[in-house]
């Protein structure tokens, strides 16, 4: 079933586009839980982590070099940053198409809550 991030990827909707390839698009969160959170999608619909099939194996390669790029261009690769993939509910997953949050611009904690 789609979600709002498959209106984002058809510009239906708003976002703060910081990347965009023909297979992947990260824009900026909406809900900040950090001085920089970004969110890296893959354009194909994946529900969850569960849902990836080996198949998606390169696809979700993709995603890592993808905010490798973000975090160079966005000046905070070298002080540090935080991956992170929730998948359903005891993750903390609230919409229901794979994304990796990008955070960084603070020290985090670890672990978290
Ligand atoms: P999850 O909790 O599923 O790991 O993360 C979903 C993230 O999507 C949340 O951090 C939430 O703030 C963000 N989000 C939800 N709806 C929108 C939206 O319409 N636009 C943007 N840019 N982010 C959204």
């Amino acid at each position: 079933m789609s979600t709002i991030f498959t209106k984002i990827i058809n510009k239906e909707i708003p976002a703060a586009i910081v990347y965009e390839d023909d297979q992947v698009l990260a824009f900026r969160d909406i809900d900040p839980k950090a001085p920089e959170h970004i969110l890296v999608i893959p354009k194909k619909e994946i529900p969850t982590v569960n849902d990836i099939d080996e198949a998606d194996a390169a696809l979700v390669g993709q995603l890592f070099l993808a905010a490798k790029k973000i975090a160079k261009e966005l000046g905070f690769a070298d002080n540090g940053y935080r991956l992170v993939m929730n998948c359903n509910e005891d993750g903390g997953q609230t919409v229901h198409h794979i994304h990796m949050h990008i955070l960084a611009g603070r020290r985090l904690n670890w672990p978290p809550g």
